[in-house]
């Protein structure tokens, strides 16, 4: 594992250079994401591991599985992790393993990705939202606290955009009520500082590998992190059509297992986690320095926040998207619709105007482009592009 932490720019910019075919710098576009660059150091290393299951022929679970396992379990601080086969299924794993059903009812936030909330409906749960701060994008506790009711079973903090949720109060709340924190660590990998980072915070954490996260698959994977043998052993037979042991089904489960080509990528990919969640804080902090004094809010720089998404907030979103667009430079918004406003969940009786604070942030959020070796003068032009559009 490295635990380099560079503070200067990424170092590989001649090295991209040779590879992207250089045109007019003012018509050359900026993805939101480039993962040709996010694989550049690593598409040969990755190339021999998945080969080396190609003549292994152990596509389903076995060493290689084992290996990333325990590896991911070091990295976040926990006993126990569960490759699964998306960040949709270690949720509803995760809960299920909680005991979560019918009947019960999950606290989360309204501006989170869908899954989240479609992870609770899964299990046969309702979704309880609250609305987020305003000023981080997470949920607040003293909404929380004014959610809770007798049948509330567990919450979901979501640390939404890589930033760490208030864990401190969500997690005195809980015990308070005696209910379950699932860390929603979809977006936060790495996020925190050793021995105990997102995703071994609460009572268990679920993680995407969702190819553009800061730890991405070659395809759809996920993980359950947990700290308790008992709950780790229920997810490894839920994702197992409920077997522990071969041919005994101990328990109804699924087919949600992390494939071992996968799992094998990810290995070759953890072991430069760290520096490049230094690369994407160090992306941020000159977007933020060189963006200073616009009338637009930008995202704190700190350990806690490993930058999935830089977001920044402004009444002229849609303008400066557009303006954007017009110099070549892609952005995104996460995410347009809250989820007490989508159509999945109309049943549930959510109104506009319910959580006014997070419809709020939605017209005035926007991502900017954001990926490990970003080169330098790629986050100068988005950050000029921004300022000429306010000049
Ligand atoms: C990506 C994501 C998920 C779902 O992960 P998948 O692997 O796409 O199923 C859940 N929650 C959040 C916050 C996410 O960003």
């Amino acid at each position: 594992m490295t635990n380099s932490r560079s503070t200067s720019p990424p170092s590989t910019d001649t090295e991209v250079d040779d590879i992207h075919v250089t045109v007019d710098l003012t018509t050359e576009t900026i993805p939101f994401v480039d993962m040709d660059a996010v694989h550049e150091p690593y598409r040969d290393q990755i190339r021999e591991a998945v080969d080396a299951v190609l003549g292994r022929g152990d596509f389903i679970l076995g060493p290689g599985v084992d290996r990333f396992e325990t590896e991911f379990a070091a990295y976040v601080g926990v006993s126990h992790a569960i490759g699964v086969d998306s960040g949709f299924s270690a949720l509803e794993l995760l809960l299920r393993a909680h005991g979560v059903g019918r009947g019960d009812e999950v606290v989360t936030v309204a501006n989170t990705f869908y899954a989240t909330a479609m992870a609770i409906r899964a299990t046969g749960a309702t979704p309880v939202l609250v609305d987020s701060d305003p000023s981080t994008h997470l949920l607040n506790p003293e909404a929380v606290a004014g959610a809770m009711s007798g049948r509330t079973r567990a919450i979901i903090p979501v640390h939404l955009y890589g930033r760490r949720a208030p864990m401190t109060e969500i997690s005195r709340l809980a015990a308070r009520y005696d209910v379950a924190v699932i860390e929603d660590a979809c977006q936060a990998h790495g996020a925190g500082d050793r021995p105990r980072r997102a995703g071994a915070l609460g009572n268990g954490g679920a993680f995407s590998f969702y190819p553009s996260k800061n730890l991405g698959a070659l395809g759809d994977g996920g993980m359950v992190t947990v700290d308790d043998e008992v709950l780790a052993r229920r997810v490894r037979m839920l994702r197992n059509l409920g077997s522990a042991e071969r041919y005994r089904h101990e328990e109804p489960g699924f087919n949600r297992r992390l494939d071992t080509i996968h799992a094998v990528a990810l290995s070759v990919k953890l072991a430069h986690l760290d520096r490049d969640n230094d690369q994407r804080r160090s992306i941020a902090r000159t977007y933020n320095e060189l963006l200073a004094g616009l009338p637009v809010a930008t995202p704190e720089v700190t350990d806690d926040h490993v930058f999935h998404l830089y977001v920044i907030e402004t009444d002229r979103r849609d303008d400066l998207a557009e303006h954007l667009r017009s110099e070549g430079i892609a952005s995104g918004i996460h995410y347009p619709t809250p989820i007490h406003l989508q159509p999945a969940f109309t049943d549930l009786g959510w109104r506009q105007g319910q959580f006014p604070r997070a419809e709020r942030s939605a017209g005035r959020i926007l991502s900017l482009p954001m990926y490990p070796r970003m080169r330098q003068r790629d986050t100068e032009r988005v950050a000029h592009a921004v300022r000429r559009f306010f000049s």
